[in-house]
């Protein structure tokens, strides 16, 4: 069902580590269908925040709601089978497995057989795992792994490796997907390709948070930009606007 108002909407967030305030009191609205780009210096909050969007931290105060759901008390694996979806700033794949069953784990998540289906192959099982082959490969092409299907992850270049971690991702079939630093270790030539893939993948009608400190592609392709600074957000609005604002320049020239 399509509510009305934002698909994520997280109010006054505080994430207290001891003393630090990694978050303090964050307001995030995410729009439907948008790509929101959210920036910040070095330890600003960015990842804190990802952190608790996907239910890994749980917020001191504050709360956030997906979907008209507060996510308060839900675990990581129940807010990814509910919509939100993520890459880490760090590559996660297995790396001896190949691309293909990388995103077939992911996959395997949304399987309704039981340990007993699996085990004896049943029917129900065969049916989920063929379907299962056959969303990998189409997922592989999304992402232009294709001809790589067959390969280790670790023998992959980098660039095709975080391409791998997206099309895992998207397996999930998420409403909102996090990108925490996809050009990271990127080689500039592919930065463009990546650009597109996240504007084909909010084509798809999937809404997309993009922590991402090459500014052009955050600026190139962000509906709205929000800013985090030592915790707080310092600014907001259309990529240019927050641009051109003094208490972001100041940020990044202090940092
Ligand atoms: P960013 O992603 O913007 O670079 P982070 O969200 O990773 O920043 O970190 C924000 C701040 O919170 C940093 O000072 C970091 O050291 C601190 N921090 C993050 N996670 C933890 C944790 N689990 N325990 C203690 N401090 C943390
Ligand atoms: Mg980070």
């Amino acid at each position: 069902p399509v509510s009305a108002g934002p698909l994520l909407d997280a109010q006054q967030v505080l994430m207290q580590f001891g003393g630090l305030r990694a978050l303090n009191q964050v307001d995030l609205s995410i729009a439907h269908g948008s790509i929101h780009g959210l920036i910040g210096p070095n330890g600003s909050g960015k990842s804190t925040m990802m952190n608790v969007l996907t239910g890994i931290y749980q917020p001191t105060a504050g709360q956030v709601v997906f979907n008209g759901q507060s996510l308060a008390g839900q675990t990581p694996s129940h807010i990814a089978l509910s919509g939100i979806a993520r890459t880490f700033q760090n590559v996660q794949l297995f790396g001896e497995m190949t691309a293909t069953d990388n995103v077939l784990v992911g996959l395997h998540h949304t399987f309704k057989s039981n340990t007993l289906d699996v085990m004896l192959r049943t029917p129900r099982y065969l049916r989920e795992d063929a379907a299962a082959r056959e969303q990998a490969a189409s997922l592989l092409d999304f992402v232009g792994l294709t001809d790589l299907s067959e390969e280790q992850a670790r023998n992959l270049p980098y660039g095709k490796q975080r391409m791998l971690e997206i099309a895992r991702a998207l397996g999930l079939g998420p409403r909102l997907l996090l990108l925490d630093e996809p050009a990271a270790g990127l080689p500039p030539a592919d930065l463009p390709e990546l650009t597109k893939m996240i504007q084909k993948i909010r084509d798809h009608g999937i809404t997309v948070i993009l922590i991402e400190h090459h500014m052009d592609v955050v600026m190139g392709i962000s509906d709205t930009v929000s800013v985090l600074d030592f915790g707080q957000k310092i600014a907001e609005g259309k990529p240019a606007d927050v641009q051109s604002n003094p208490a972001v320049v100041e940020a990044y020239l202090g940092s």
